[in-house]
Formats: structure tokens, sequence, C-alpha cells
């Protein structure tokens, strides 16, 4: 059976890297919170659709409102990290990024009282520079990451990383490299990458998010089509409960660049989403995981 993958980072409309200098951590209080409302209605389109997702819930937004894991674990979704403060990893030091990856996979155990084993970093920001993140999402109790962004970028992405999901094997010299042929045994994580489209001989990041919002629908539906049919691949959809939200405030401050990103046809997701669910077919990464044999050992032995 064919499957896609459908994610969703759960950060509200000011948490945005985009808007950091403009709406740093310690402001995020002042900020009328509407994460709740636009997470309660993308899992309305879920159960109208019959369809699964992956919730990268931020443990900031946890905190603050401990009923959205819940509600998401109790409609049959699956609760997996997005970080503790949306600090891009690369902007932290190992023991930063250790700290925040402990303190939000605890909070939403304690929330959803079931192991979450996914995690996803702030803009995709595990590259090359920050391996060491490997072993720390991986003694934290990780069992697989969704952070790499295969495309060339000064900011994040591993450009040579392969499209499909992999395992990333920790080598004897206590590095991690990808493997296409990692057995039940070893000490791996998975990677499941996000989706990139490969023209003129460059992997581009147009599979969700601003892209979805910027490109017309059937964009999107070629796209899906080309890795069912073509790739025989899972497709990976990511998108943010701000983005089907129109009526959120402006943040003032931030560069033209950055609002034309994010205020781009946030009036049109809603309904395209609606159109991708029932076109497509789409699962969780847990359900993925599981149902792969070799690396469902690994989820019972952790
Ligand atoms: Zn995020």
């Amino acid at each position: 059976m064919h499957y896609n993958f459908l994610t969703f980072d759960v950060e509200d409309y000011f948490q945005v890297s985009a808007f950091e200098k403009v709406s740093p951590l310690d402001s995020w209080e002042k900020w009328e919170l509407r994460v709740e409302k636009n997470t309660d209605k993308l899992l309305e389109l879920l159960d109208e659709s019959g369809q699964n997702a992956t919730f990268f819930v931020l443990g900031w937004v946890a905190e603050r409102c401990p009923e959205i894991s819940r509600k998401i674990a109790a409609a049959g979704h699956e609760v997996a990290s997005h970080g503790y403060a949306h600090r891009r990893v690369y902007t932290q030091s190992r023991e930063e990024f250790g700290a925040d990856i402990r303190r939000s996979k605890q909070l939403l155990e304690d929330q959803v009282g079931e192991e979450v084993f996914g995690y996803r970093a702030p803009s995709f920001s595990i590259s090359e520079k920050v391996s060491w993140a490997y072993d720390e999402l991986y003694d934290a109790g990780y069992r697989y990451d969704s952070s790499v962004f295969p495309v060339k970028h000064d900011l994040y992405g591993i450009s040579e990383w392969p499209q499909r999901a992999n395992c990333v094997v920790k080598t004897e010299e206590g590095g991690w490299v990808y493997s296409a042929d990692c057995v039940g045994e070893c000490h791996c994580l998975r990677e499941i990458p996000v989706s990139t489209f490969r023209f003129a001989g460059q992997n581009l990041p147009i599979t969700g998010g601003g892209y979805f919002r910027l490109l017309p629908y059937r964009f999107t539906r070629y796209l899906l089509n080309y890795f069912l049919f073509r790739k025989h691949q899972p497709f990976m959809f990511y998108l943010h409960p701000w983005e089907i939200d129109p009526e959120q405030p402006h943040i003032g401050g931030a560069g033209w660049k950055s609002r034309f990103r994010h205020y781009l046809n946030l009036d049109l997701t809603e309904r395209r989403l609606r159109l991708l669910l029932r076109e497509f077919h789409f699962t969780a990464i847990r359900e993925f995981l599981t149902l792969d044999r070799e690396h469902s050992e690994i989820l019972k032995a952790s």
C-alpha cells in the first residue's frame, strides 16, 4: 500500500524562525495564543477525511496549552517533539540542545502517557556541522528524526542526503553516517527527510509550508503523483497550524521577504489542505516505523 507522511509543526505565528529577531522568546507571553484553536481545526479536517498525522509539538506551547497534545493523542494521531524553545540546533551548544530535547520529550510524555519517538528540529536545522545532535537524540530516547532538508542552503540542509527514509548509523569512530541497509540490531535512528523535487540537477524544497501556499494546488498534486508512480516513495508533507489562520495578528518590524512568505495565501490553505486530504492517503511516521519489521524491533526494545 502506498502512503505519504502528513506532519504538522505545532507552534504559533509569533514563534517562526523568520520572526525571531522581532519576536524573541522573552516576548512570546504578550501575544494572543491561537495555536490551540488552529490545531483543533486541523484535527477536525483529519477526522472528516479519516487521515492520520504526526504532530511535532513545541514544548513551550505544550506547557501553556496542555490539552493540545492530549487531543492529538486521543484522536489517534502521533505526538512527537519540536523541541522546547524553538532555537535552531546550530545556534545552541550540545549541552543546551540536549537539555531542550529532553525537556520537551518529558513534558509531552507526561501529558499523553505514552512514549515520544520522533523529533523535528526548528527550521530543519540539522546539518553536517551539528551531527552531535544525533548522539543527543539517540541518548535521549528518540528513535527517529525528521529534520534533514536535502537541499543546498546557507543555513540548513544536507544536500547529499538521499531523498528516502534512511537509517543514521553510529560509526566506530563515533560519527554518524546514513545507511541504506542497516539491520535491526544496530544503534541507529531513522531519518525521514523532507521530500524535495529534483530539477535541473538541484533538489528544490517545494514540498510544504510556504510553497504549498505559493504554488497552485495542481503542482502539489503533480508532486505527490510523481512520488507515487515514478519514485515509489512516500511523500513527506509539512504545514503549521498558523498557516490555516488568515485572521492572525500581524507582526511588525520583520523584513518584507519574511512577511511575504508568512502571510501569503493564508486564506487558501484550508481549502487546499481539504483537497489534498481527499485525494491522497496519509499516515503518521510512527505507523511507518511499526509497519517496518526490521525496525519495529528497535521500537519494542526501547
Ligand atoms: Zn518550527
